[in-house]
């Protein structure tokens, strides 16, 4: 069984490169019953798939990858994708792009209808048992034995693995002489010691987060156990065990501009309740309860009563509030995985292994993650796309 291009996954990056080849025979090799479960979960079940970012901007969401993504990002930016995207999409304040009908399966059943017009072939259920390259690549399956002149790995990560991600392309490019940088955990949320917030749970704030030196500013969504939503997830590859965190609940730059704040506030308010007063900072009124409990404040104390201690606490609290991490989520609910194939080894025009020729890596199992907000479904088709052109122009 002959092919020019075999693909294997069927995940964003692994069909979108197949529905690009021009004039060659292509084969896509999937271990799932189905495809595409990860886009069907992205968002949701909305799929984010991509970001209105200007194209400038674009690849300063991938941490220190900006480089490499760099030249895929450019070649095929948001603007080309949805430029072509066969479906209406709306774009949030926050320039994520979804599909109108805000339902995954729309972009779903847009790649494999673009697959089907560039008559690819999907086979599925497949188990890869060895792969070798002699004239060509030989893949040896539970289904039988497949060659092709283009082998593309587009399996994916390790996050979620329940749903095809495995990490089993790690090995495919080891076996190729590939360096793996070691997988680990990204996007995902942090449990916290002796957390304090069960009852805010589902809640969430504009938060300021400081450990040592570094500072993560953004949306922050409390959970059942610890925090979530946009600035931990994004900042979670900088997390470990055993950490601690410095969190402000209120939006001020420094402790001293705070103070001078809070001080003005209650001067201003002496006969006021200070529970009242201090919903000007925009923290909610379940929020100021569980403070008042914690600090065993009087709910009905005034702002003039309120002693030097207490206003030290109470600076404290919004301000520096410490919390130690737990745990940081594992593979199971990282919604990617930072690591992967070394990108030192991979040409960036074009995501060809710069090992062995006509061997390509797309999408997540490369050491590439983003940021959330739509841009690792991008990576994966802008990655996929320079794959697909450079396999057009041989
Ligand atoms: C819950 C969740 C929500 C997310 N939401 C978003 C979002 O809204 N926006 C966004 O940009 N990103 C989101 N992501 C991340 C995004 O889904 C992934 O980065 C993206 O799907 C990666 O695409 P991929 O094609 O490289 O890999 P995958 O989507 O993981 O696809 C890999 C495919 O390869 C197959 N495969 C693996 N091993 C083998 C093998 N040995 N043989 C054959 N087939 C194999 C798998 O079964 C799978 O079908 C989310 C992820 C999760 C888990």
């Amino acid at each position: 069984m002959e092919y020019d291009v075999i693909i294997i996954g069927a995940g964003p990056a692994g069909l979108f490169c197949s529905s690009n080849i021009k004039n060659k025979k292509v084969l896509i090799l999937e271990k799932n019953e189905k495809p595409g479960k990860k886009i069907l979960v992205a968002g949701g079940g909305k799929c984010n798939f991509t970001n209105n970012d200007s194209i400038n901007e674009l690849y300063l969401h991938y941490g220190d990858k900006k480089n490499f993504v760099k030249k895929a990002l450019y070649k095929y930016s948001n603007k080309d994708l949805l430029n072509e995207v066969g479906f209406e999409y709306i774009i949030t304040d926050e320039g994520k792009v979804f599909p109108k009908n805000m339902n995954s399966k729309t972009v779903l059943n847009w790649l494999l209808e673009i697959n089907n017009k560039n008559n690819v072939e999907i086979k599925y259920n497949i188990k890869i048992q060895n792969i070798e390259k002699k004239d060509k690549f030989i893949i040896n399956t539970n289904k039988g034995e497949y060659i092709s002149k283009f082998l593309i790995i587009a399996t994916g990560g390790k996050s979620y693995p329940m749903l095809g991600s495995t990490g089993d392309g790690y090995n495919i490019a080891k076996k190729f002489g590939h360096n793996i940088i070691k997988p680990k955990p990204a996007l995902t949320p942090v449990i916290i010691k002796d957390y304090p917030f069960v009852d805010l749970s589902g809640n969430s704030m504009n938060v300021l987060i400081r450990k040592n030196k570094q500072i993560f500013k953004g949306n922050m969504l409390f959970t059942h156990k610890g925090f979530s939503g946009p600035v931990i997830l994004n900042s979670s590859r900088y997390f470990n065990y055993g950490d601690l965190i410095k969190i402000s609940f209120v939006n001020f730059d420094n402790e001293e501009n705070f103070r001078n704040d809070f001080f003005e506030l209650i001067n201003n308010n002496k006969n006021s309740l200070l529970n009242e007063v201090l919903k000007k900072y925009n923290i909610t009124k379940r929020f100021i309860a569980i403070m008042f409990k914690r600090l065993n404040l009087n709910n009905t104390i005034k702002c003039n009563n309120i002693s030097k201690n207490e206003r030290n606490k109470i600076i404290n609290y919004l301000y520096n509030q410490e919390f130690i991490i737990e745990k940081v989520g594992d593979f199971n609910v990282s919604m990617v995985t930072s690591g992967g194939v070394d990108t030192k080894e991979i040409d960036s025009k074009t995501m060809e292994s710069k090992l062995i020729e006509n061997l390509y890596f797309i999408g997540e199992v490369l050491d590439v993650d983003g940021e959330t907000g739509g841009y690792n479904i991008q990576w994966a088709f802008s990655s996929a796309k320079v794959a697909s052109d450079s396999i057009n122009s041989k």
